[in-house]
């Protein structure tokens, strides 16, 4: 479950955000509404899952890992379908992003590269803090770009938006959505695998103080004791989100928008505010996103190969 939080996040530009600013942003009012309805969505959904979980577990078929693993599988693909439709909108307002010049521009490029982009929408992300992004979502030939309101008030500059875009359709077009999803099903694999090979050990209970083996216990205790591993899982993870927002710029920077996506990076990282340059060993354990200093030697460094 720990590798399965740390999944929602692998994707979160900017994922270095100050709580603390976040939270003064908001009015306390938004803050305490949208805890209610964070904790009433988990009293929802939260029970029939962990029961169809502890079903599973009592049940300790030979495959247990094999169903487990199924089962969150159906779950996630189940969340991705009904997470932007139903449960985003109670917290944000989406809004479809008037025609002009820069819907026509991302539209444009979205055609030219193949994206079959059915909507695109802005979402008032200003009400909750001054982080700045974009994101899409969507399965098979129905995508949506999700645009900040924040990234439109910030970059005057249409270009600018359009090669942060670029680089999110570099994720797409470079598949990198699939390989994270991928990637994510086989630790998940692998998490649950290890569990069930130590779940009915009675000295594993025993050296955490219970002389009753309660499945979801064991669950908890497993969790416990794999977080060496989940150390070097997650430096492996963010080795390559790292790699893979190298190649986004990349490939925003080979479409034209080198320029552009630099501008883009820079105002990001000042609405951001997050630390610009970090030591490389530092940043190497700690970040998914490369920092500034380095994507944007990154970018002059092809153009000088190009030369
Ligand atoms: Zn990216």
């Amino acid at each position: 479950m720990i590798i399965l939080t740390s999944f929602y996040t692998f994707h979160l530009h900017n994922g270095s955000c100050c709580y603390l600013f976040h939270i003064l942003q908001q009015t306390i009012w938004l803050f305490f509404r949208d805890m209610i309805k964070g904790m009433l969505i988990a009293i929802v959904i939260g029970p029939p899952i962990v029961a169809a979980v502890i079903v599973m577990m009592q049940k300790g078929s030979p495959y247990l890992a094999i169903y487990l693993w199924g089962f969150i599988l159906v779950l996630s693909l189940v969340m991705m379908t009904i997470y932007p439709v139903l449960i985003a909108p109670l917290f944000n307002k989406f809004t479809p992003l008037p025609e002009g010049t820069l819907r026509e521009k991302i539209e444009k490029l979205a055609a030219s590269l193949k994206f079959p982009l059915k909507k695109l929408f802005v979402v008032d992300g200003s009400t909750r803090s001054t982080h700045s992004n974009a994101y899409m979502y969507g399965f098979f030939k129905n995508k949506r770009i999700v645009l900040y309101d924040t990234l439109i008030q910030q970059y005057k500059n249409d270009d600018e938006v359009v090669a942060v875009i670029a680089h999110e359709l570099g994720h797409w077009k470079l598949n990198h959505t699939l390989y994270g999803f991928v990637l994510f099903q086989v630790l998940t694999l692998l998490q649950f695998g290890g569990y069930t090979l130590v779940r009915n050990s009675s000295d594993l209970f025993r050296s955490f103080g219970f002389d009753t083996q309660p499945v979801l216990i064991g669950l908890i205790i497993f969790q416990y004791t794999v977080i060496p591993i989940q150390h070097l899982v997650s430096f492996g993870l963010n080795l390559v989100s790292r790699s893979f927002e190298f190649q986004a710029d990349a490939f925003a920077k080979k479409l034209g928008y080198a320029a552009e996506l630099r501008a883009a990076l820079v105002k990001l990282q000042e609405e951001n505010l997050s630390a610009m340059n970090t030591d490389p060993w530092y940043s190497a354990y700690h970040y998914s996103h490369p920092p500034l200093v380095e994507r944007l030697a990154a970018i002059d460094k092809s153009d000088k190969k190009e030369k």
